[in-house]
């Protein structure tokens, strides 16, 4: 089949947008003219500096957060090396904020300062985790395989209340969260099981004076998709290739307060006499910003294809992410709408107030049979160039990834698909 036959479901690596591919194979080959392509540029050079500025003015743009309150910094960890970073980062600045109140208290006495600041990080110190899916559930296991398990609190884990099983948000008046965490993480969207947050958790929502828990949160999965309130957050992450571009690129977005000369990251020594764990500097958020992403060689052409998605999206929606979101919750609803159709067929996995408007998770079952009867969904779809929605190995069925670069028409043949599926016989 030809690229123009198929609308490709699939969870990440997602399908691009076409004129965006078109242009970076142009890039690929000769970039603006100058003889060389963009993948062959230098880091280093002055053509590289402009596509990361552009990328994150433009990212700042769309998505209405301050760049000034607001650091964006490219890496290459993905979402599961943020995983580590964030434990790294905001522990790090937990300690950097201890270490300061005790001096303060303490004076220059920086023995007892050791001493109190030991004490304070046996007693004190916790991470808090909200589990409600998959990833979530390998960030929680990140923080206890780094830090220990005794620093790391589970303050909420989905399957408790669905019978084991990913596919709920446990009310927040259940939530344990620990008196003034380091940071409290939760994974937006969980792209494995199809449960995204509805909204901003209220528990977390900053007060009206602006203090609030430091909150961590993943948005691989639904990025650029839906409008989010940045300023409750203290650092979001997301790999690229679901919503924003390439494979290969990450991104954190970062507030200021935690870079210097806000907060600075404790030296290694000091890390080593808490035996608390030392960063890779690759992982280092300050040393990263600092040098603009470029620290070490960054994928310029992974950088270069998010920016001409943000740019794409920018002149799409003269109301930038809003427009993007009333059209993810357009397509979502055509496709939840043809299963609700037929629920003798279909069984949407996640609870009905936590769909994700993403990855439409749901099994298919005919005369009691769902393996053999999602095979023949499957291959029904794929007849029509419908591909990629196997549901992910760990959980099986049927995952219809409704990412930004589905366009409407690819959702209304996938609801037309479901419609035709489920009165065959
Ligand atoms: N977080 C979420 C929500 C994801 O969907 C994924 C991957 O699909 C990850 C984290 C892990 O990302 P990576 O494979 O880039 O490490």
């Amino acid at each position: 089949p030809s690229r123009s036959d198929i609308t490709y479901f699939g969870a990440g690596p997602a399908a691009l947008p076409t004129d965006v591919l078109e242009a970076a194979s142009k890039a690929l080959l000769d970039y603006n003219g100058t003889g060389l392509g963009i993948a062959e540029h230098s880091h280093r050079s002055e053509l590289a500096t402009n596509i990361i500025n552009e990328a994150k003015a433009d990212l700042a743009n769309y998505l209405g957060f301050s760049p000034e309150q607001y650091e964006v910094i490219f890496m290459q960890a993905g979402g599961t090396g943020e995983f580590a970073a964030s434990v790294y980062n905001l522990v790090g600045a937990w300690v950097s904020r201890q270490h300061a109140a005790l001096k303060k208290e303490l004076g220059d006495d920086e023995e007892a300062i050791l001493a109190a600041l030991r004490k304070k990080v046996e007693t004190e110190l916790k991470v808090d985790y909200i589990v409600t899916g998959g990833w979530s559930l390998k960030a929680y296991q990140e923080a206890q395989r780094l830090l220990g398990p005794e620093y790391v609190n589970l303050v909420a884990d989905a399957r408790t209340i669905n019978g084991g099983k990913f596919g709920k948000i446990p009310d927040e008046s259940t939530w344990k969260l620990s008196k003034d965490a380091a940071y409290v993480y939760f994974c937006d969207n969980e792209t494995v099981d199809g449960v995204e947050f509805p909204s901003f958790p209220s528990i977390l929502t900053p007060d009206a004076n602006g203090n609030g828990p430091i909150v961590v949160a993943d948005m691989s999965s639904n990025i650029l998709s839906r409008r989010i309130p940045v300023n409750n957050h203290s650092l979001i992450f997301f790999g690229a290739q679901k919503n924003l571009g390439s494979t290969g690129v990450t991104v954190a977005i970062l507030k200021k307060n935690f870079l210097p000369p806000h907060t600075v990251q404790p030296s290694p020594p000091l890390l080593r006499k808490l035996g608390l764990p030392i960063p890779p500097i690759v992982l280092q958020y300050e040393i990263i910003a600092k040098n603009n992403s470029l620290y070490n060689t960054l994928s310029i052409f992974d950088v270069y294809v998010a920016g001409q998605v943000l740019k794409k999206l920018l002149s799409t929606y003269p109301d930038k992410v809003d427009g993007q979101q009333a059209v993810a919750e357009k397509k979502a609803s055509l496709i939840y709408g043809a299963l609700e159709a037929h629920p003798e067929v279909y069984r949407i996995v996640p609870d009905k107030a936590v769909r994700s408007k993403m990855n439409i998770c749901f099994r298919v079952t005919k005369n009691g049979d769902t393996d053999e009867t999602e095979k023949a969904f499957l291959k029904a779809a794929t007849a029509l160039g419908l591909t990629g929605l196997k549901g992910h190995r760990s959980v099986g069925g049927i995952r219809a990834s409704n990412y930004n670069s589905i366009p409407l028409e690819g959702a209304e043949k996938l609801a037309k698909v479901i419609d035709d599926f489920a009165k065959s016989s």
